[in-house]
């Protein structure tokens, strides 16, 4: 057996690897195992590649490994550097700078191969396309880093007439691929690429910051497909599948997604949507709120019999998870019942507060989605609104100006009572004034939720009959 054919077969277990390891993550009960499946196949991959590039070095072996060998130095120093540095709160921005990595290393591969090997028609489109979808992809990235970041604001860029604007840019860019495929010129592909960066550029900026989550897992899926296409171009059957799989994946957690938040796909391609063409809406009060302290709290939950957890973002800021489980725990022992209700974009990644939840181990059979729990909430006597704001925002139901409207939400103002744990008035990501608060069962628990609910566990007493 040659070298070439064992790398080719260690790429065909790495690719059922990740298949496998994908179908582990689709649960959380087996998403550890999916994680070190992924793992031990991406090791295997990467194994196989430099095995492959050895092979058919056309430098002296030594040179090429010793190439390969700085790469790997760098490229492993910074991933170790960050993956230690970053905090939970970032990943959003640190996923969307990845993704930005991807297409920009498919639009190099493109114009490398574009340079370097020979033109026929097919090899012309995978050059057109995997530059096109990386071009995209990296300036689209590159934005929704910035706005999950807060470097820029999550408004949506609002430019006259711009899906006229965006179906321009794709009917000049497949003008430009007759020209590209016709001549062989380096400048229609140029011009493609400037317009492509400009149009992924677009897209994102039109988003608004509440339907962000689509967007986030749309890049996703786009970083998929541009390394399918570098794959292409490059022959590298792997990164065809692993850049397929991801792809795929992406868009149906892109459709998920768009499902959760009553959203059309199609206009999620097209870029902007939801907002109606206005601005988020950054309104004043709508009435008085009333506040509590985390004794009274307290004394609620002694007195509750069901009670029911919103975590958000806020959680995920606070780094509130520990205590909020510390609390289930106490109150579960007494014999309350407690369940968590998960809005799916909670927080600012698909399953965000799945992750912090069992990073404190609370039990997975109490954590519910959103359908399971909305029609719990009248038989509820307390909900705790902890770090949440749009997801639990009723005008999304009831207002059909607002940038939220039509995204299905936790009907939490159902319940007897419900507090809110945030540390101001201020908005949620999308921008938007929540009526929640306002409501005559509610009440606002001001402060950092990690020091309130290590308030509320101290005042709380619970057990030998407080809650009968
Ligand atoms: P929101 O961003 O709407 O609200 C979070 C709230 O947490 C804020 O109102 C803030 O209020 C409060 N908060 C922040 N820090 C603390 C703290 N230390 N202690 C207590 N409270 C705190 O979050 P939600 O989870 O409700 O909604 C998610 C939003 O993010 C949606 O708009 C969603 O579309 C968007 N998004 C989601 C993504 C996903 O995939 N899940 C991806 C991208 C965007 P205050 O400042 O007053 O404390």
């Amino acid at each position: 057996m040659t070298l070439t054919s064992l790398a080719q077969a260690t790429y065909v277990v790495a690719a059922v690897l990740f298949v496998l390891s994908l179908a582990g993550l689709s649960k959380q009960e087996t998403a550890r195992r999916g994680n070190i499946l992924g793992m031990i196949g991406m090791g295997l991959a990467l194994a196989a590649t430099v095995v492959l590039s050895l092979d058919r070095s056309e430098r002296p072996v030594m040179v090429t490994a010793l190439l390969i060998a700085m790469v790997f130095a760098i490229g492993a120093s910074i991933g170790i550097w960050r993956a230690r540095t970053v905090e939970m709160t970032q990943m959003p921005e640190l996923i969307a700078m990845l993704h930005s990595f991807v297409g920009l290393a498919a639009v190099l591969v493109g114009f490398n191969s574009y340079l370097t090997e020979e033109a026929d028609a097919v090899h012309q489109i995978e050059v057109f396309l995997g530059v096109f979808i990386g071009a995209v992809t990296f300036t689209g990235s590159i934005i929704a880093y910035l706005k999950l970041s807060a470097r820029i604001k999550s408004n949506p860029l609002t430019l006259p007439g711009r899906n006229l604007l965006n179906l321009g840019a794709i009917v000049v860019s497949l003008g430009l691929m007759g020209w590209f495929i016709a001549s062989n010129s380096v400048l229609p592909l140029a011009l493609m690429t400037v317009i492509a960066l400009a149009l992924g550029l677009h897209l994102v900026a039109a988003i608004g910051g509440g339907d962000m989550p689509v967007v986030v897992s749309m890049l996703n899926s786009y970083s998929g497909w541009a390394a399918a296409a570098a794959g292409l171009m490059l022959s590298n059957d792997l990164l065809i599948v692993t850049g397929a799989l991801v792809g795929s994946s992406g868009a149906i957690l892109s459709y998920l997604m768009c499902k959760a938040m009553n959203r059309a796909f199609i206009s999620v391609i097209l870029g902007g949507f939801g907002t109606g063409g206005g601005a988020a809406a950054v309104d004043g009060p709508q009435g008085e709120h009333r506040e509590v302290q985390a004794p009274e709290v307290a004394e609620m939950l002694a007195a509750a019999r069901s009670v029911v957890i919103v975590p958000g973002y806020g959680m995920a800021v606070a780094k509130a998870q520990y205590p909020v489980a510390d609390l289930v725990s106490k109150l579960r022992s007494a014999g309350v019942e407690v369940r968590f209700g998960v809005h799916p974009v909670a927080g600012r990644l698909p399953g965000h507060m799945n992750v912090l939840l069992a990073e404190a181990r609370v039990p997975y059979d109490i954590v519910l989605e959103m359908d399971e729990i909305n029609d719990d909430f009248p038989e509820t006597d307390v909900v705790l609104v902890i770090g949440a704001n749009d997801v639990v925002n009723p005008s999304a139901l009831e207002d059909p100006g607002s940038p939220l409207a039509g995204m299905p939400v936790l009907e939490v103002w159902k319940a007897r009572q419900c507090i809110v744990f945030k540390r101001s008035m201020a908005t949620g990501y999308a921008g938007v004034q929540n009526p929640l608060f306002f409501k005559e069962n509610s009440a606002m628990l001001f402060g950092d939720a990690k020091t309130k609910v290590e308030e509320i566990l101290t005042s709380l007493r619970v057990g030998e009959g407080a809650n009968a």
